[in-house]
């Protein structure tokens, strides 16, 4: 099994706002939602989900409070200087946050568990071998138990 060293480091496209990962993260999934399309500007949302106690943000996020597809009203903190989106927090459950995977300095080990809002994909880009759970049935809890199943092993460098 894979070995990932900890930290893992990330942060935003002018360095601004830097973050370190500091525990393995709870799971990670892929959104084909609109509004993952749309904020990506790409095929589809990448998230990592992780403990917020578990991170070290340095810089001062910009947040914006929006509303999900699902109406919860996420705040996502992005740069205020290159306006990128690094991650995203839903106030009613704080001790968690969403890190988009591109902002990882090496993403190369987060493979999704399952992929949701499958229906609304680009065609091409729904991802071979990878479940796909609808919305109403995503469960944090079960799916990040199985990523943690199939995980790599994150242990301090
Ligand atoms: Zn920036
Ligand atoms: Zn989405």
């Amino acid at each position: 099994m894979d070995v990932v060293s900890l930290p893992q480091t990330g942060g935003c496209y002018c360095g601004a706002i830097r973050y370190s990962l500091n525990a393995a993260p709870l799971l990670a999934y892929a959104c084909h939602c609109h509004d993952c399309q749309t904020r990506s500007g790409s095929a589809f949302g990448l998230t990592v989900v992780v403990r917020s106690a578990d991170v070290t943000v340095s810089g001062e996020p910009e947040v914006v409070r929006l509303a999900n597809p699902s109406g919860l009203a996420i705040d996502h903190n992005m740069c205020p200087h290159c306006r990128l989106r690094v991650f995203a927090v839903n106030p009613k459950t704080a001790d968690y946050m969403s890190l988009r995977a591109g902002t990882l300095d090496d993403a190369s080990w987060v493979r999704p568990v399952a992929q949701t809002w499958v229906e609304s994909a680009i065609p091409w880009a729904v991802i071979p071998g990878v479940r796909a759970v609808a919305p109403e049935d995503f469960d944090f809890v079960r799916l990040g138990r199985e990523w943690a199943a199939t995980a790599p092993r994150f242990e301090p460098a």
